[in-house]
């Protein structure tokens, strides 16, 4: 039997086989607690700690700066609930179409929602007002894992940094970012996008899933939200997961170096994607900025058809996609993120999302788009 076409990349990526084979000898080979004292034991911690390296030199990092979790939601939690347990009597500001893992527990505190515009951007203007002498944090992702959008963190940067040098009060005025989504395909270094904390994961970027890091500076005290043996700086207790630091760092350093070259390719097939979808299905409207996206998502909404049929008869044709959100699998609530840029309930539940990614060829968008031209045609 065929595969399916898999255009669900934002959900879940396959581990690559370069990054499997690096893992491999940590499983039985190299099994060492890097906590203990005999050799072998230690070899396995400098191998940790040459992974710590890796990611540090993508992200322009220190070592000290890198805490390795697993995966970007315990890595969102910690940068927002490491920081406000600091500053209980503090706000922070959060734009409104987060991830749950940064969403839940920033609710915990006084939280601030940043609208975002119909086009998916956060609205630069609107934050600056909710930021007051109090707000000690500000999340914004780097890229919206719903609609692709690549949100204008350099100006919000800029911003902060602008506010800062006007406090008086002793409180500090901190950057997080959500980078699960933009791994792949963005810029990571962290000096240059101006951010204090930045969170990412194994699982988006050919890696393994629960393996990732939360990056954090000097700037940004953090209490830990994992206590117990002290590992990572006493940031996250428990054995580190060796054979996932490691796949990790190998699927970081090679999603980096393909970075270039794979950006163009999704581009055009993006592109090929949109216009066949534009010329073949009629009154698709596309979500989302298109000069500020990821190149590897298609995000639409066909008026009058149901996401959940839709996404069914697609499987049975052979092709995975998905419907909103891709992290909260058991939610069928309308997403939170179309709501925000001011799709209705109808409009929500007529919506879906394409992501690509590198097995992806021509051929299976034409295919896919047929497909979804004939059903489509078959359900108004
Ligand atoms: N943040 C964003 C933007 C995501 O897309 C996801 C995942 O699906 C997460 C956080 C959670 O990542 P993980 O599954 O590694 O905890």
């Amino acid at each position: 039997m065929k595969s399916p076409i898999y255009l669900d990349y934002a959900a879940a990526t396959p581990v690559d086989l370069a990054v499997l084979a690096a893992m491999q000898p940590y499983f039985a080979e190299r099994f060492y607690n890097p906590s203990a004292h005999y050799l072998d034991a230690q070899t396995v911690k400098k191998d940790l700690e040459q992974a710590r390296s890796k990611v540090t030199a993508v992200l322009g990092a220190r070592p000290p700066e890198i805490i390795f979790t697993a995966g970007a939601t315990e890595a969102n939690n910690l940068a927002i609930a490491g920081i406000m347990h600091q500053y209980p009597k503090a706000n922070l500001v959060v734009s409104a179409i987060e991830h749950e893992s940064v969403l839940q527990p920033a609710r915990h505190y006084d939280v601030r929602l940043a609208p975002v515009g119909s086009d998916g951007l956060v609205d630069v203007l609107a934050l600056e007002k909710l930021i007051d002498d109090q707000t000690v944090l500000v999340s914004i992702m780097y890229a919206n894992n719903e609609v692709g959008t690549v949100q204008p963190l350099k100006k919000i940067a800029a911003l902060l940094n602008q506010k800062r040098r006007g406090r008086t009060a002793d409180l500090p005025l901190l950057l997080h970012t959500d980078a699960a989504q933009a791994a792949n395909y963005l810029d990571l270094h962290v000096a240059r996008l101006g951010v204090d904390m930045l969170s990412i994961n194994g699982g988006k970027i050919y890696g393994p899933k629960q393996s990732g890091a939360l990056y954090v500076n000097r700037r940004a005290r953090l209490a830990p939200i994992i206590v117990g043996g002290g590992q990572e700086q006493g940031l996250r207790a428990g054995t580190e997961n060796v054979a996932g630091i490691i796949g990790f760092a190998a699927a970081l350093l090679q999603a980096q170096s393909l970075q270039a070259k794979e950006v163009k390719r999704l581009q055009t097939l993006q592109k090929l994607f949109l216009d066949l979808l534009k010329a073949t299905v009629p009154g698709i409207v596309v979500n989302g900025s298109l000069r500020q996206r990821l190149p590897n998502n298609v995000h639409v909404t066909i008026p009058g058809t149901d996401n959940e049929r839709l996404l069914i008869q697609l499987d049975e044709a052979g092709i995975v996609a998905a419907a909103g959100s891709a992290c909260s699998a058991a939610n069928t609530e309308p997403s939170h993120v179309l709501a925000a840029m001011g799709l209705g309930d109808a409009a929500a539940r007529a919506s879906l999302r394409f992501t690509i990614g590198r097995a992806t060829t021509a051929a299976d968008i034409v295919q896919t788009v047929q497909t979804l031209a004939h059903l489509v045609s078959t359900t108004i």
